[in-house]
């Protein structure tokens, strides 16, 4: 797996757009027991294993979301959560997995990853992504990448195919193009929700910059700039039969950001991490606060040294978040396969799956 073949003869990225291609019109419910659903044999007796995923946290009130929209959102979860966690059954890596579904939620235009990525106040759209494998601490990450289809991928080829952990803007491009890494035009980026958005928060900046002149304070107006109302960063962590954990993030990042801003999504050990002695963590929330306090790594630490469980790791860490001001949640596995979804947030888009093949899909605070 680790050198891009699987078992049956197919390179990774066959496998992945196989995967994908497989679960284009899935039907949805809060619970589903995938067995039914995957037509893939599951071995119930094989030791531990778990598939996490989140689509970013944030205000997600009820009254603004449709039924028809919330029927999307846990379908596109569901299909993500599923193409991973059939990676897993099949024996497959858990890098494998996280890649899977995070490319899944990367093409949706529902999320604030790849296709439907918030726009920056240039009006253009910067991408942040990373990936970990917990086996080796080995890692991969890009930021401020303006074409690149799915950034989790060239992450990926970061941690796979250079010596560095992070590339970030022209550079992560020139070694994209010297990979055959898909390019998309900008417009790829562009959905119609995003831009009014962008539109309001180009109004609000303009506003802020007439108080702000008027009180003689030239200073640039950026700490409104939050995800609670735009949310969307997507991320997965994974344990596999083998042991092995792994976690990624992807994200367009905080909304009419400016000056090359890089969110905590692309940090190892603030957006995501993983380690096969502890966990592995995926991170969504005001980035700034999360690169801050090194969030999932802290998570890491947390159980390493101090000795807690993933859970109360994940509530400590977002616990600092919240006392500096800042919101957002975490989603992680342990190395015995234990789950955590921890948000200071009102929700967060969530979904996970266990041995059992149970899945379980949330937007809301339980
Ligand atoms: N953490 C991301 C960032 O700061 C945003 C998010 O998760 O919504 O770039």
């Amino acid at each position: 797996m680790k050198n891009n073949k699987l078992e049956n003869g197919k390179n990774r990225r066959e496998f992945i757009g196989d995967i994908a291609k497989g679960f284009g019109a899935l039907a949805i419910g809060s619970t589903l027991n995938l067995n039914l659903l995957a037509n893939v044999p599951t071995n119930q007796t094989a030791e531990k294993f778990g598939f996490i995923i989140h689509g970013g946290a944030g205000t997600l009130e009820k009254s603004q979301m449709t039924p028809a929209l919330e029927r999307e959102y846990r379908a596109k979860l569901t299909e993500a959560l599923t193409a991973g966690y059939n990676v897993i059954v099949k024996n497959g890596a858990a890098l494998d997995a996280v890649e899977t579904a995070i490319h899944i939620l990367e093409d949706s235009p529902l999320f604030n990853a790849g296709k439907g990525a918030v726009f920056t106040a240039a009006g253009t759209n910067e991408l942040d992504a990373s990936i970990m494998d917990g086996s080796n601490l080995m890692a991969g990450a890009v930021g401020d990448v303006q074409h690149i289809k799915n950034p989790i991928s060239l992450a990926r080829l970061v941690m796979e195919k250079s010596p560095h952990v992070m590339l970030v803007g022209e550079g992560a491009e020139t070694f994209a193009k010297q990979n055959g890494v898909t390019f998309v035009p900008q417009s790829y980026f562009r959905t119609e929700q995003r831009w009014q958005e962008y539109l309001q928060d180009k109004a609000n900046d303009e506003k802020q910059k007439q108080k702000q002149s008027d009180k003689k304070a030239k200073a640039v107006s950026v700490n409104y700039v939050t995800i609670n109302d735009k949310h969307g960063t997507v991320g997965a962590a994974a344990l596999d039969k083998m042991g092995n954990l792994a976690a990624g993030t992807s994200t367009g990042g905080l909304s009419y950001k400016r000056f090359g801003r890089i969110g905590d999504s692309p940090i190892i050990g603030a957006g995501t991490y993983a380690n096969n002695d502890t966990c592995a963590i995926s991170a969504t929330g005001d980035g700034e606060y999360f690169i801050r306090l090194g969030v999932a790594r802290d998570i890491s630490a947390l159980m390493e040294y101090g000795g807690k469980s993933i859970e109360e790791a994940a509530q400590i860490a977002i616990g600092k978040v919240g006392k500096l001001g800042g919101t957002g949640g975490v989603v992680g596995i342990d190395k015995n396969g234990n789950f955590v979804e921890f948000f200071n947030t009102d929700g967060m888009y969530r979904g996970r799956v266990g041995t059992d093949g149970k899945m379980n899909i949330q937007i809301y605070k339980n």
